[in-house]
């Protein structure tokens, strides 16, 4: 007889879990697979996937106003709020099922439950209140959002507060909305809002949203929204929220009171180790409470591995699935294998998109890379007809010394679609001279990344 009921027992049924258990009872393994929500997780119930829905249809407002400089002429235009809420439930509730057949038909156990830790191989199920056993466990909780508005203080009034959970289920589009952060989240939903008819304003604690990001990119994001009337209150922070009536009124660190139906925080997110009971199978927690993992995504405990975003390394819905097909490869096959988080393509849904792969300036200037910058900044071909003021910029860092391209930051349509194939070109270490070398794809906005012969500037580290 087994000495244990699994030979590994994944928590959590997201992108990350999802992938793991199927691919390791496609070994052969016996697997079991607990989720206390819904199956698919965070990118397919409550993130990525009803987000870019979102963002679809947020994007007819200006597709109708730009049309009548092509000749056309749109009728009278209505958005419903609840058809495009009761369409996205229909499609999140068909790849849930998906999700659901593909896991069982690859011969994982599911239990629709909430499982913590009794002890190194034994899991406990709350709702069937019984402790299984596994050889090996999995954690793929993933992480939900922080409502930690202040490091030394709670923000009386927080809890009237809607994460982005909560802003895809609403009664209504909000006529108002105050939107606090400055990055992934908060940029997407605050173009979502906006694009759909809602006034919106961001309040960001720094100087500049998208940190982390190449500062060509920041800047270009900053004026657009400008453009499209966009609110971005920078240094700003809440200092005190509450309901008078039917409104919101938020006070803030620069004296203002600002008058809203919804607040919305998007201010980072917390892994999801909170009462999971690590404790009792020797599994490390950092600082943030993630799971402490090394580049094989193994934890302190010796059968126990953790992918995904309750490790707080990248948080992208593809990187949760290669570390967990790296953890497969890992445990079931015999071969130790690295997660490689170096060169990942990613995009940021506003309007237009933003897609990176690679090093910022300061970041490639800040790892002693001489660069030579080439830039380009100009009116896409769409708009001369549109008459929409927007600017589209590309920008290309390339190391001085070995003429290999280190990063490309795009702002502008298809961003996202273009970006995925740039980071192909970066994982073979393509040269500047290759981009060059490529014959362009004309007329296109894609053709800049092989045309931009002029270098911008070159500099050197400090
Ligand atoms: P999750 O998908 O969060 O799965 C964890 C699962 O574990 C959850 O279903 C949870 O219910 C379950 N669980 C937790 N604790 C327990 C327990 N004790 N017992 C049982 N079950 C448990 N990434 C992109 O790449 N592109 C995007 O466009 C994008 N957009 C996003 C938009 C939003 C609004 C958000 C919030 C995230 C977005 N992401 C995006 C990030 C992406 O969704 C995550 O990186 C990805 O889902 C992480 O997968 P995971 O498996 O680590 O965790
Ligand atoms: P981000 O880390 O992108 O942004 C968090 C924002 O909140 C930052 O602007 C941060 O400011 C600010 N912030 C943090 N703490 C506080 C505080 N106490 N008070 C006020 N502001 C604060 O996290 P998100 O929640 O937006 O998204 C989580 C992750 O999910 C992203 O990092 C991304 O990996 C993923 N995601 C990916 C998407 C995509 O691929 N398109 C879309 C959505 C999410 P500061 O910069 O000053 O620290």
């Amino acid at each position: 007889m087994a000495q244990y009921d699994y030979d590994l027992f994944v928590i959590g049924g997201g992108s990350g879990g999802v992938r793991a258990s199927r691919m390791a009872a496609m070994t052969g393994a016996r697997v079991a697979l607990a989720e206390e929500s819904r199956m698919g997780g965070t990118c397919v119930i409550r993130g990525c996937i009803p987000k870019k829905l979102f963002v679809y249809a947020s994007q007819f407002r200006e597709d109708f106003a730009d049309a009548a400089g092509f000749g056309w002429t749109v009728g009278e235009t209505k958005f419903d709020w609840q058809t495009l809420i009761a369409n996205k439930d229909k499609e999140i509730a068909r790849l849930e099922g998906m999700y659901t057949r593909n896991v069982e038909a690859a011969g994982v156990k599911i239990f629709a439950d909430r499982a913590v830790f009794e002890g190194p191989h034994e899991v406990r199920l709350l709702n069937e209140d019984r402790v299984v056993t596994a050889e090996k466990i999995l954690i793929a909780t993933g992480n939900r959002p922080t409502r930690e508005l202040g490091t030394t203080h709670v923000i009386p009034g927080g809890n009237l507060c809607i994460t982005s959970n909560e802003a895809f289920h609403l009664d209504e589009l909000p006529k108002r909305i105050l939107i606090a952060g400055g990055g992934y989240i908060a940029l997407e939903f605050a173009h979502i809002f906006h694009g759909l008819g809602s006034e919106v304003s961001v309040l960001y604690r720094g100087e500049k949203v998208l940190r982390g990001f190449d500062d060509d990119i920041r800047d270009a994001l900053h004026e657009s929204m400008a453009k499209r009337g966009l609110h971005v209150a920078t240094g700003c922070e809440f200092t005190k929220i509450e309901k008078r009536g039917d409104c919101l009124h938020a006070e803030t660190n620069k004296g203002d009171v600002i008058e809203c139906d919804q607040i919305m925080l998007a201010i980072g997110r917390a892994p999801n180790t909170e009462m999971l009971h690590v404790e009792k199978a020797g599994v490390e927690l950092g600082r943030r409470g993630e799971v402490v993992v090394d580049r094989y995504s193994r934890t302190s405990a010796p059968n126990i591995y953790a992918i995904g975003d309750v490790t707080d390394r990248v948080q992208l819905t593809p990187v949760a699935i290669h570390e967990a097909m790296c953890f497969v490869q890992t445990a079931f096959h015999d071969n130790p294998t690295m997660a490689d988080h170096e060169n990942i393509a990613t995009a940021v849904f506003t309007l237009p998109e933003i897609g990176v792969v690679g090093m910022s300036e300061m970041k490639a200037l800040g790892t002693g890379h001489h660069i030579d910058v080439y830039k380009s900044v100009f009116r896409p071909l769409k708009h001369t007809l549109s008459g929409r003021e927007e600017r589209t910029t590309f920008k290309l860092i390339v190391d001085a010394k070995t003429d290999k391209v280190l990063g490309c930051h795009i702002f502008g349509d298809h961003a996202a679609e273009i970006i995925q194939i740039v980071g192909v070109c970066l994982k073979m270490g393509a040269t500047k001279a290759q981009f060059d070398s490529t014959i362009a794809l004309h007329p296109s906005a894609a053709e800049e990344l092989v045309t931009m012969r002029t270098k911008s500037y070159s500099k050197a580290p400090a």
